[in-house]
């Protein structure tokens, strides 16, 4: 079928797909007023393929033109080329992810190495059902979600112990034509706007927890499933006012699945528990690569706006402001050069090339941890102008606009047009709705930041300064 449109995208979402919103059944998610924006914001990616085809697609085996991010990476290239297209596609939707494309096929990539070594210890026969799958939503240019998270339950509590069996998503019925599952999975990130959504387990399962030791894929509209949206807030505001929530917005649907029947060439995994860990794992370690890719552009946009609103405040020559600025700079490119590091030092599995844990966890937990800081700063430089600017709709009034221009001209001359716009930016990222989703979403997004540290120690060679430290010592290695 080769690359569709942004209309054939927006088509494929018009079926019998279950969406709540706002209390509500959504008909058509791309003519619902809040769902259509994250319709829109996924199709960008869909546009920039057709703009810009030697950075967003590829020439398949079959010769068959697709989206680049279906590209299998077999090398540190192939890597750096991945997280140069997932930066750029943020940068082009003004620093918001754009996860239709990037998060299906970080868990195709997990899935094929999974399958390779599960078929080889087991002789299961799951990497050719991987395989075909993968060629299916290359050449459909399928939209994908993952769905990954389970609702939990008790934390304390494996998914077998839970007074709630359906806490975890499991296998309720084995039949000839396929396997029947039940549960409900936690914020999944544009699921009620994409063509296909992907299951994987949560965690590592022991052998009591086989029947939840599973992954599948499903089409959204498939009986049984429902999704339950977010609220998306500040709708009323104009694009003067939130510049990027009022184009750029993911939604997160809490995902339910009520006895869906999944056919056998769509599971990927079912009941061989000693390998959800590994696909877990993987998984998030491909995906925790993409999270490291597409933080920079944000980084670069509180950079831009610190350097602005001080300059337009007339104190970017102030040494307090200048040590303020610059530690944005280490943040974002402390983000790119983990980024980078991690490709480099990539390791080849199952012919797939894995981004290198260690620098991938500490650039995750780094931009995690030190968000809330980052936005600390650009807040300290934008003043309270940042929440307490007047609207588009005041500043166009001609009643006040005088006296607006007059009194919020900046420095040297700069408009008060211009400042008011920053401010609302500054706002839009840090102050608003939206703000209060990055701050959530960049802590919690790729795994909670306790998953980042466990992965660092486990993945991380203690032997090496060890070593060091016993050859000063004087004492031989053991
Ligand atoms: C906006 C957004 C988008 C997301 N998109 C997706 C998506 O597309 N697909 C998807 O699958 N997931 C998605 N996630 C889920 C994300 O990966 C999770 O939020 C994250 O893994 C944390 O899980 P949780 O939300 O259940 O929080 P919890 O697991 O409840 O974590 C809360 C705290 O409890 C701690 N904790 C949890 N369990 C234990 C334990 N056993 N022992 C000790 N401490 C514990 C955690 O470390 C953390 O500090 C998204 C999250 C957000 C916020």
């Amino acid at each position: 079928m080769g690359l569709r449109t942004p209309d054939q995208y927006r088509a494929g979402l018009r079926d019998s797909r279950l969406v709540y919103f706002g209390g509500e059944r959504v008909k058509d998610v791309t003519a619902h007023p809040a769902l259509s924006l994250a319709v829109e914001h996924g199709v960008t990616v869909f546009r920039y393929a057709q703009e810009s085809p030697s950075l967003f697609t590829y020439a398949a085996e079959d010769g068959e033109r697709c989206s680049a991010y279906f590209k299998i990476p077999r090398n540190a290239q192939d890597l750096l080329d991945r997280a140069a297209l997932i930066e750029e596609t943020t940068r082009r939707c003004r620093s918001t992810f754009n996860i239709i494309k990037a998060v299906g096929t970080d868990a195709l990539a997990a899935l094929l190495v999974v399958a390779a070594r599960m078929d080889r210890a087991l002789g299961t026969s799951h990497l050719d059902r991987v395989r075909a799958y993968h060629r299916h939503c290359a050449a459909g240019d399928l939209s994908m979600a993952l769905a990954q998270t389970d609702v939990k339950g008790d934390r304390s509590l494996r998914p077998h112990e839970q007074p709630n069996p359906d806490a975890y998503v499991r296998i309720v019925e084995r039949r000839a034509e396929g396997i029947v599952v039940r549960g409900a999975k936690a914020h999944t990130t544009m699921a009620p706007v994409v063509d296909e959504i992907i299951v994987i387990p949560t965690r590592a399962m022991g052998p009591a927890d086989s029947d939840y030791a599973v992954a599948f894929a499903v089409r959204p509209d498939t009986p049984g499933v429902k999704m339950v949206c977010r609220t998306i807030g500040d709708r009323e505001r104009s694009e003067f006012d939130a510049p990027i929530s009022r184009r750029n917005v993911e939604i997160e649907s809490l995902t339910l699945f009520e006895d869906v029947l999944v056919p056998w060439e769509r599971v990927f995994l079912a009941g061989e528990w000693e390998w959800a860990g590994a696909l877990a794992t993987t998984f998030a370690q491909f995906h925790r690569f993409t999270g490291v890719a597409y933080k920079p552009p944000i980084g670069d946009l509180f950079v831009g706006c610190a350097q602005l609103v001080a300059e337009w405040n007339g104190v970017a020559e102030a040494s307090h402001v200048r040590e303020k600025i610059t530690r944005l700079i280490q943040y974002t490119e402390t983000i790119r050069a983990c980024g980078k590091a991690a490709t480099l030092d990539c390791r080849v599995v199952e012919g797939l090339a894995l981004p290198d844990p260690v620098f991938t966890n500490v650039a995750k937990y780094h931009f995690a941890s030190q968000f809330h800081e980052a936005v600390r700063l650009l807040q300290d430089l934008a003043g309270g102008f940042a929440i307490t600017a007047p609207s588009e709709r005041d500043y166009r009034n001609p009643e006040v606009r005088a006296e607006l221009d007059r009194y919020l001209a900046g420095a040297r001359g700069v408009p008060a047009e211009h400042r008011l716009r920053l401010f609302h930016l500054i706002r839009d990222l840090t102050a608003s709705d939206f703000g209060g989703y990055n701050l959530v979403v960049t802590l919690h997004g790729e795994g909670s930041l306790q998953t980042q540290l466990l992965t660092t120690y486990r993945e991380y060679d203690l032997e090496r300064p060890k070593r060091l430290v016993r050859a000063i010592l004087g004492i031989p290695d053991v």
